[in-house]
């Protein structure tokens, strides 16, 4: 059995921030981070438009109030706002302490930190790195993990939390380079596995992206926050999906329908382009479902709107946003110095994920906290962004949360004994786990039952959401569940068998999917990045609060907490 006195699930920004942290506080911790990419392919490293902060480098009306009250304003005011203040009074303080671990952000003239526009915020406050921001700072934080002695586990897939009595006592984990398989026990057990982009057939995440901390979480008995708030970016590049930047109609660029118009004058009319991205992702939907969208050969009718650069010139389209230039010119054949793009939304993110209070400390209830358990970053919910999250927030979100779930750690660790495991039993139950998907008699390709699954998460839970989709959808979704009991594996060995890490994904997928199908369908409203059609109301009578869904193979249990209101009374939400 391994032992650390503290084991961090994820290499990306939240991961490697807390880790750093716990290692500068204690430098006599023992900390790890696992990952089952290498940390620096994370999909942190793909984040480009920038991490806001009222730095007031550009913009001196700017405050850590007005950055509150815009984030608030953005959730639909179902964001804890307690939560808020601390992200954005800590945020200038933790963009300047990356700043001197290295990350070299984009300057003004006089050499201070630039800051640019973006959607949903009231002031120039995202600080960046051209369009590679989370490139410059992943990089810098896993350099500095070795400057501080943390051991890495690259490309370990953790297929287990050991949760008993509830106290988190390790993880379960896989190496795919030769299948071994280990249990880890820790003093403090972190989860920092990201997003779940992958629950759907075309997101601007990374194949890595697919929920299995939310999973596993979920699996051992423990609550899930507003999974039914899942955000559709405004601009993936079409057909494939991968993101266009904000950071581009941040520096200008429109977004234009079949008949030449800026169509966002009629949705928020006050913010155009850069509106918040629930409602600017509906607006393209209207427009598209209007027959206002675009064909590939220009004609009415089509599936994607325009996104148009051409007016910014090149000189400032290759300074600002030259990695969503090439991404356009690369994959589509779009030069978009002298075309527009083809976009339309594309699942980017998710609000929800594992409650934990604000020092990153996992909820089991409403009341109750689990004992060892933390989390930070893209798959917690803490919650910052409530309903819907405003870009540029959520880099911030990884970097503040991550430094305070570290520092956290490194207190609470003080002191503690390690914790007692039956190890052969865990790792008796892994291998079993691992047989039965080999040994299975099946008759369908992981690709084939993981396609009807995204198609099936895509069409009954996408933009538009009713009683009856989502019911239907629930349906596909057992029937999904009964085909993935009969996939088949071609690849029977033990050295880098992806084909076992692609199954075992499919649980996560799964039971992630239908967490946030049970979630939406409880949510009788509309609020943020979740529409019904059938309820396009918000209701704060009944709806003002988080959900938490308690999965079990026989189904989903919902209830509800409170959100915390401080400063800001919910109104109406116009821009
Ligand atoms: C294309 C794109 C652009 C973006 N741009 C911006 C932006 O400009 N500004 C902004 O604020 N936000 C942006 N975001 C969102 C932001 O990048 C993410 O929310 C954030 O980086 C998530 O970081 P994280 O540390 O929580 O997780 P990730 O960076 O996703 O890292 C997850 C880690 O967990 C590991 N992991 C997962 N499951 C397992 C397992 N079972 N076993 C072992 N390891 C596991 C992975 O290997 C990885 O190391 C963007 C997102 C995308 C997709």
């Amino acid at each position: 059995m391994l032992e650390h006195d503290v084991i961090i699930i994820g290499g990306g920004l939240a991961g490697c921030r807390a880790a750093v942290e716990i290692a500068r506080t204690d430098p006599s911790l023992n900390v790890a981070v696992v990952a089952k990419t290498h940390p620096i392919r994370s999909h942190s490293v793909a984040a480009q438009g920038g991490m806001a902060a009222s730095l007031r480098n550009v913009d001196t009306e700017d405050s850590w109030e007005a950055h509150a009250f815009d984030t608030v304003k953005g959730s639909d005011y179902l964001a804890d706002q307690d939560a808020v203040e601390i992200l954005t009074r800590e945020a200038p303080d933790v963009v300047i302490d990356l700043e001197h671990m290295g990350v070299l952000f984009s300057r003004l003239n006089d050499g201070r930190i630039a800051q640019r526009a973006f959607g949903g915020h009231s002031h120039n406050r995202t600080c960046y790195a051209a369009d590679k921001t989370g490139h410059a700072i992943l990089h810098e934080l896993v350099n500095n993990l070795r400057r501080y002695g943390v051991q890495i586990y690259q490309e370990w897939y953790v297929m287990r939390l050991i949760l008993e009595e509830g106290q988190a006592k390790g993880v379960v984990m896989y190496h795919l380079l030769d299948g071994q398989i280990v249990v880890v026990r820790a003093k403090a057990v972190m989860f920092a596995t990201g997003g779940y982009g992958r629950v759907y057939n075309t997101t601007s995440n990374d194949y890595a992206s697919t929920g299995d901390g939310l999973a596993m979480t979920a699996i051992a008995g423990l609550p899930l926050q507003d999974m039914e708030f899942v955000q559709f970016h405004p601009t993936g590049l079409y057909p494939v999906g991968v993101l266009i930047s904000e950071a581009v109609r941040g520096e200008g660029a429109y977004l234009i329908n079949s008949e030449g118009d800026r169509f966002m004058a009629n949705y928020a009319p006050s913010r155009m382009e850069l509106a918040p991205r629930d409602i600017t992702s509906r607006a393209i939907a209207y427009e598209i479902r209007a027959g206002r969208g675009v064909h590939l050969d220009g004609s009415a009718g089509g599936p994607f709107v325009y996104l148009d650069l051409r007016h910014m010139g090149k000189e400032k389209i290759m300074s600002r946003v030259p990695f969503c230039w090439e991404e356009a010119h690369r994959l589509v054949g779009v030069d978009a110095v002298t075309q527009p793009m083809p976009v339309r939304p594309t699942i980017h993110y998710c609000m929800g994920g594992i409650p934990v209070n604000t020092d990153g400390q996992v909820r089991s209830s409403d009341e109750g906290l689990v004992e060892a358990f933390f989390a930070a970053g893209e798959t917690s919910c803490v919650s910052v962004h409530g309903a819907n999250r405003l870009g540029s927030n959520s880099l911030l979100e990884c970097v503040v949360y991550g430094k305070r779930t570290g520092s956290a750690i490194a207190r609470f660790v003080q002191n503690r004994k390690l914790p007692t495991i039956d190890e052969q039993s865990y790792i008796k139950a892994a291998k079993q786990q691992i047989q039965a998907l080999l040994d299975q008699p099946g008759q369908y390709r992981i690709n084939q039952v993981r396609q009807a699954f995204q198609d099936c998460m895509t069409e009954y839970c996408g933009v538009f959401r009713t009683q009856e989709l989502m019911s239907q959808g629930l349906e596909k979704i057992q029937e999904l569940q009964q085909k993935a009991s009969q996939i088949y594996l071609d690849d029977k060995g033990t050295s880098w068998n992806t084909e076992i890490v692609e199954a075992l994904e499919i649980r996560s997928l799964m039971v992630v999917g239908q967490t946030i199908l049970s979630s939406a369908l409880n949510r009788q409203e509309s609020r943020g990045a979740h529409f019904r059609e059938d309820y396009p109301q918000r209701d704060d009578e009944n709806f003002l609060r988080h959900t938490l869904a308690y999965y079990s193979p026989a189904g989903i249990d919902i209830q509800y907490r409170p959100v915390t209101i401080t400063m800001f009374e919910p109104k109406e939400r116009k821009y």
